[in-house]
Parts: C-alpha cells; structure tokens; sequence
C-alpha cells in the first residue's frame, strides 16, 4: 500500500512531533510506503496537490484533529475535481486532536495509545464511502453549527491563544478551557430570528440559540444530539436549539456516556421539533451570525444553504464497521 500521510506539527499542542519514529516504524511494520508530509497552514494545499499529481497514492492519511481532516479532505476533493480521470485516493483518518468527533463517529479510536491499531486498520480495515456535508463551497465531514457554539469556539481560541506560553496552560485540560469558554458566551447575546427550511419546506421559524446540522454523529467531543445519525444514509441529520435553557439540558441528555434509559426518555419525549433529517436545508437569520465547520470558524454570516454529496470520499474503519 503507497501512501501520503500527511500531519499536523501543532496537533495535540505539538506533542505529536515526539511520535514521528514510532509512526515511522509502524508504517515500515505494516509494509506501508509511506510519504510523511508536514502540513502548515500557509501551504498544506498546493504542496499535497503537487504530490498527488507526480504520484499515485492508494490513500491519504490526515493526522491531526477534525481541523486538519477538514482542510485535507477539502484539498482531496477539489484535486479530485480538477483531475476526474485520475482514481481518487482513500482518506484515512488518523485522529489525533482533542475532540475526534469524526474519530468517535466511525469508531476509530483516537490518540498516541491507539496509534498500532490505527496504522494496522490502514490494511486491514475496510472501505466505507461517507458522506460529506457541503456548504459554500466547502465539504465537512463532521457538522456545521450556527449560533451560540460557534461563539464558544471563538472565546476558546481567544482564550488558548492568550494562554499558549503561559505555564497555567499545561495544566489546564483543554475541556477546561472549552468549559470556561461556554460560561463566557453563554453571558453574551445568544438568541436570533432564525427561519429553518428543509428540502424547500419551511419547517421552523422563531428565536434560535444554536443549530448544529450533524454529517457524523458525535458532535462536541462527547456528544450524540441526533441519534438517528448516519454518515452513508445522503441524508443530514438538523438539531434545533432554541433558549439557553434549551442548550444546557440538551446537551446534558445528549452526552453520549448517559445511562440509556436516560437518553431514550429524552428521544421519546422531542422526537419531531428537536431534530430533522433532511438533505438540503437552509438557514436564514435576520443578521450575521457566527458559524463553524469540522471546529474552524469563518466570517459570520446570515444565510446558510446546506447539502449533502452522498459517498463522496471513501475511508477506513474498523472490522466492526461503523
Ligand atoms: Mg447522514
């Protein structure tokens, strides 16, 4: 098997650079001929283009968090678009970031710990085609949020910016920072008029806190909003959140370590206006908004016209499939 692995030097705050010669000797274990790429932002996307037209791969491999899949399978498919008679290589995804939504989603285990099985899973595992969600030009694997999430991230990039050479920042866990985060946004405005249409009809119009359109399952690190979720069904799966009050029980019944029974009460007692499947929806606010995609944040924005491109990039799980 011939590869390009691409990562991330700042991953896990940098401490994936340590893990290089032990990444080395798995992929020379497996018999895998791999190229190891660093990826900066600057150059990430001309420098895998160059390579994935001198060569031909029979995957690439992103290592990193759900940031580093978004722009590396955003790069694969425009390469893909501008290439069509050229095979599209597999995406591989070697999680290795602080929330794997992705990761969790298709039941890849994430970390340095896990790192063997990763590697063992690039031959062994098995092709699965995924969905990917698009927006604006983009694909996502994971979700788009709009509204009070998105200002969360925002406040935790400030705020692990200001702490990157403060020595609090070794000890603060980074859910600490994303908790710290959420307190502060939670005191800012955190409510607009929203209208909400799926596949053309209008289904929700009203105050809106927060709006997560899930591709894969697991949002937020640790967190199953909408359980109906498939990332192979060409449908999104649309949560809708209303208050903050909404927000805090909605999350606190959609953590995924919930006893079930508790989580089934909840299903059955929202099923119907907290979430909705569709494959197209569009989100009309009455003012900018900020919006986030796979964790990175772009200009805020009022009108979101969301779809789905069904199996559009093949990837490896595990023989337990996902
Ligand atoms: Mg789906």
């Amino acid at each position: 098997m011939k590869v390009v692995a691409c990562y991330n030097p700042r991953a896990r705050g940098g401490r994936f650079q340590r893990e290089i010669p032990r990444l080395r000797a798995l992929l020379e274990e497996q018999s895998v001929d791999a190229t190891l790429l660093e990826i900066s932002d600057a150059d990430f996307n001309e420098t895998l283009c160059r390579k994935l037209e001198s060569e031909t791969f029979d995957a690439v491999v992103g290592i990193g968090g759900d940031g580093t899949h978004f722009h590396l399978v955003n790069t694969l498919l425009r390469f893909g678009k501008s290439h069509p008679g050229r095979p599209q290589p597999r995406y591989v995804f070697l999680p290795f970031g602080t929330g794997n939504n992705i990761a969790k989603s298709l039941r890849l285990k994430p970390g340095p710990r896990n790192l063997p099985a990763a590697i063992a899973n690039l031959t062994d595992g098995i092709d699965k085609k995924l969905d990917l969600g698009t927006w604006s030009g983009y694909y996502f694997a994971n979700a788009l949020s709009v509204g009070l999430d998105a200002r969360i991230l925002h406040f935790r990039n400030q705020m692990s910016e200001r702490l990157q050479k403060h020595v609090l920042r070794r000890l603060l866990h980074a859910y600490i920072i994303y908790a710290l985060a959420t307190v502060r946004a939670m005191f800012g405005t955190c409510r607009f008029r929203m209208e909400i249409l799926v596949d053309g009809e209008r289904w929700y119009e009203g105050g809106v806190t927060d709006v997560v359109v899930n591709n894969t399952r697991i949002y937020g690190g640790e967190f199953d909003l909408t359980p109906e979720c498939r990332a192979d069904d060409g449908l999104l799966d649309i949560a809708l959140i209303r208050s903050r009050v909404e927000y805090i029980y909605r999350f606190a019944f959609a953590y995924r370590h919930l006893p079930g029974f508790l989580r089934r009460l909840f299903v059955a007692n929202h099923g119907g206006s907290a979430w909705i499947q569709a494959r197209h929806v569009e989100l009309l606010v009455d003012g900018p908004v900020p919006v986030q995609v796979d964790g990175e944040l772009f200009p805020n924005s009022s009108t979101f016209r969301i779809g789905v491109a069904d199996g559009a990039v093949t990837v490896k799980v595990g023989t337990d499939g996902a």
